[in-house]
């Protein structure tokens, strides 16, 4: 089965990138053939950014993801903008897209209400591509966060418009496969919202590379729930992320974590276990990151041996996309595949 996610170069990685994200992806290294995971540079131009760093943060971010567990010989690690047929297939899925469902996507309204001088009409297409990175591969499963369903269900309904329209089976349907704990990892100074890379707040949001005692001070002054009660509830978004944070650091169940914390002093007890357990468990991989980062060249290779195998399977898709639509010379002309 082929697993495709992309993961965006804006800024380093965070809490809710690494719990929501980045340890499916290692998880799925085993289960796909291929796991195939993008940096999407192409994602990161829909809203304001400086064009001598892009490349820096491409860089910032494979070293992450190495450091978290990718291996490049068992994964397809590649760069968006390197493998063109994505941007291709974004246009010609254009024809099967509605404005009107691009218009009603939350994270279009949240960000353009974020925009100060331009709301790009990129930051309105970003669904489109994004359908395109997953359907170029035909990919089954997509590993995302929560936040990422609605985009999901458009893939899906696009893919299917596109099938009933062209031809049954040239485009593959995926599923997305969102983790049972930690899909939504919230702020912690603004629990009603998501971790977020470009939109939450600094106090709040738990870089994967912060040092020790940055994410104690965190933890530390997390805005929690009145009340002392260490449980989960849709009142207490606060208490039930550090709750969850803490579950998945530790790799037990929340129930476990509102079991362990049941002779705890109070708020204060919670807040320090889950950042001593977060401090633990990204450790070793900001120690990795530092050994990786600086070999600039080596993270170049890696990345453009994965676009290379990337390319082909998108190509092979591709063809079977312009055949379907009629675009360009039919396939007889163009010579076997
Ligand atoms: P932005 O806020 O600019 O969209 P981001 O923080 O969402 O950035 P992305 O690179 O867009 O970062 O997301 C990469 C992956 O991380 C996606 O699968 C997304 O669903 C997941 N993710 C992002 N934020 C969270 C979160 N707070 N909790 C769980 N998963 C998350
Ligand atoms: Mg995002």
């Amino acid at each position: 089965m082929r697993i495709f996610s992309g993961i965006q170069p804006t800024g380093r990685k965070h809490l809710g990138n690494y719990i929501g994200a980045i340890t499916q992806y290692v998880e799925g290294q085993d289960r796909g053939d291929p796991a195939i995971y993008c940096i999407v540079d192409l994602h990161a131009i829909t809203v304001a950014y400086d064009p001598r760093e892009l490349r820096e943060r491409v860089h910032d971010t494979t070293a992450v993801l190495i450091a978290a567990g990718l291996d490049p010989e068992r994964c397809v690690l590649f760069r968006q903008g390197d493998v063109q047929e994505h941007t291709e297939l974004c246009w010609l899925l254009s024809s099967v897209t509605a404005l009107g469902e691009l218009n009603r996507m939350h994270q279009f309204r949240d960000k353009s209400a974020q925009q100060r001088e331009l709301v790009s009409s990129g930051l309105l297409f970003y669904p489109v591509l994004q359908a395109a990175d997953v359907l170029a591969y035909r990919a089954a499963e997509v590993p995302v966060g929560e936040d990422q369903r609605e985009h999901l269900e458009l893939m899906r309904d696009v893919a299917a418009r596109f099938n009933a329209r062209f031809g049954e089976d040239v485009l593959v349907v995926p599923e997305h496969r969102i983790p049972e704990v930690g899909a939504r990892v919230r702020d912690l100074q603004e629990p009603e919202r998501k971790m977020s890379t470009t939109g939450g707040t600094e106090q709040g949001t738990v870089l994967v590379l912060d040092e020790p005692d940055v994410i104690r001070r965190k933890f530390k002054r997390a805005v929690t729930d009145s009340g002392t009660d260490i449980v989960r509830a849709p009142d207490k978004p606060g208490v039930t992320n550090l709750i969850e944070i803490l579950a998945v650091a530790r790799g037990v169940t929340p129930e476990q974590v509102e079991a362990d914390m049941r002779d705890a002093r109070g708020y204060g007890d919670l807040k320090t276990a889950a950042a001593d357990a977060v401090v633990e468990w990204l450790a070793p991989v900001r120690e990795r990151y530092d050994e990786l980062r600086g070999d600039e060249a080596a993270l170049e290779e890696i990345l453009t041996a994965g676009a290379d195998k990337a390319r082909l399977m998108a190509r092979e898709t591709l063809a079977d996309v312009r055949d379907a639509m009629g675009v360009g010379p039919p396939s007889t002309v163009r010579g076997g595949r």
